[in-house]
């Protein structure tokens, strides 16, 4: 039997917890529903399909399925599922400005 450990912090879940947390997050592209043309002409349909194809052009396999749809799955101890229920998505802060007219004025 292989031994299970939190992937967060490798605590062993089997020899230390009582109980033990799955934690799936699933990421995915959202799209408008009225975005969706049900009366959209073939022509409209070879266009987005001409940009789907030049938006994808380089990328791996892997990478354009990260585009649209990635699942992950994480075995958590009690601590670190407290720990991630306390701050699920930490902010980042603000990024400088990168251009000189992003600047504020002074
Ligand atoms: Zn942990």
């Amino acid at each position: 039997m292989s031994e299970l450990a939190c992937d967060r912090c490798d605590r062993s879940l089997l020899a230390f917890e009582d109980v033990r947390y799955e934690l799936r997050i699933e990421v995915k592209a959202a799209y408008d529903p009225m975005e969706m043309n049900p009366s959209a002409q073939p022509s409209d349909l070879k266009d987005e399909i001409r940009k789907l194809i030049e938006a994808t052009e380089g990328l791996t396999a892997d990478e354009i399925e990260a585009t649209v749809y990635k699942e992950f799955k994480f075995d958590l101890c009690l601590r670190c599922q407290r720990e991630f229920l306390q701050d699920p998505l930490p902010r980042r802060p603000p990024e400088p400005p990168t251009q000189p007219w992003e600047q504020p004025w002074e």
